[in-house]
């Protein structure tokens, strides 16, 4: 039995926190490079540019890439040989996004009750999922989501009649809907299957895939690349100012569902797709 200290999740969340803000990761980078070389459009290039820049200078500078600093989702892959002590998992990771949120100097962007909007000025509560899973080991996968991408998600309860061409049809659509709103380039989060809440869980999750990596379900993956390249061909363009550059990769997973019902839900992640991953 594996015994981790309160204060190791604090410490290890607050600089998840701090470094998911500051240093976009080299998938996201590498991906704006490759953009960079094939985007069709001179502003969509120009704009491309510029994100590279902002998160260079973000980099440099050690300042956020982006005012919203997002809400902290967690995916925790908790080892059921592993014991916690000095207190619950639930408040280590809170504390540790208070304490990164505070040390990063970034900006507080949760309110306590969604009618009053009251901020609750330290970026608490994080959104935190716990999967148990063998062995010992602590991981934490950690993402700052931003509101605007997130606001573009949407989930809709197909037929099974609708079948695989009703799911690429939605997919676009949600993304021709989203348009500017959602700062693409994005990467799009599809969650298939399960029931209502499960798709929803499973498009976040598959936004933690690192952008280029394919599903491992071939089936899977070629419609990952064939609905990249439908994505790209609606010319909403980085930032949507046009161009063949509106998403740096799609991610889809698929689980088991109920025989009357084909869920499906799209997550949308903005250029800044700030994920960390560390395991204790
Ligand atoms: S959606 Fe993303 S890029 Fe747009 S404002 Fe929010 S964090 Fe920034």
């Amino acid at each position: 039995m594996k015994v981790i200290h309160y204060e190791d999740i604090v410490e290890k969340v607050a600089e998840m926190c701090i470094e998911a803000n500051y240093d976009l990761g080299e998938d996201v980078m590498n991906a704006f490079q490759a953009a960079l070389k094939t985007e069709q459009s001179e502003t969509g290039k120009e704009v491309l540019s510029q994100l590279i820049e902002n998160a260079d200078i973000a980099t440099k500078q050690r300042v956020p890439m982006c005012q919203d600093t997002g809400t902290v989702v967690c995916i925790v892959e908790l080892g059921q040989d592993c014991h916690i002590t000095g207190g619950s998992l639930y408040d280590a990771i809170n504390d540790g996004i208070r304490k990164g949120y505070g040390d990063g100097y970034l900006r507080n962007s949760i309110v306590k009750d969604p009618l009053e909007r009251k901020n609750t000025d330290d970026n608490t509560p994080g959104i935190i999922h716990i999967e148990m899973v063998e062995g010992d080991q602590l991981s934490i996968h950690m993402t700052a989501k931003g509101g605007g991408a997130e606001n573009m998600s949407d989930l809709k309860m197909l037929k099974p009649s609708d079948g695989i061409q009703g799911i690429k049809d939605y997919i676009l659509d949600v993304v021709r809907v989203a348009g500017p709103n959602a700062c693409p380039p994005l990467v799009v989060g599809v969650g298939i299957g399960g029931n209502f809440e499960r798709c929803a869980y499973l498009a976040k999750k598959s936004l933690f895939r690192p952008i280029g990596e394919r599903h491992k379900d071939l089936e899977v993956a070629d419609l990952e690349v064939e609905l990249m390249e439908e994505i790209n061909r609606l010319g909403i363009g980085p930032q949507g100012m046009g161009g063949t550059t509106t998403a740096l990769d799609i991610k889809i997973e698929v689980e088991a569902c109920h025989i009357a019902a084909l869920p499906v839900a799209v997550n949308l992640n903005c250029h800044a797709s700030r994920h960390k991953e560390a395991t204790l």
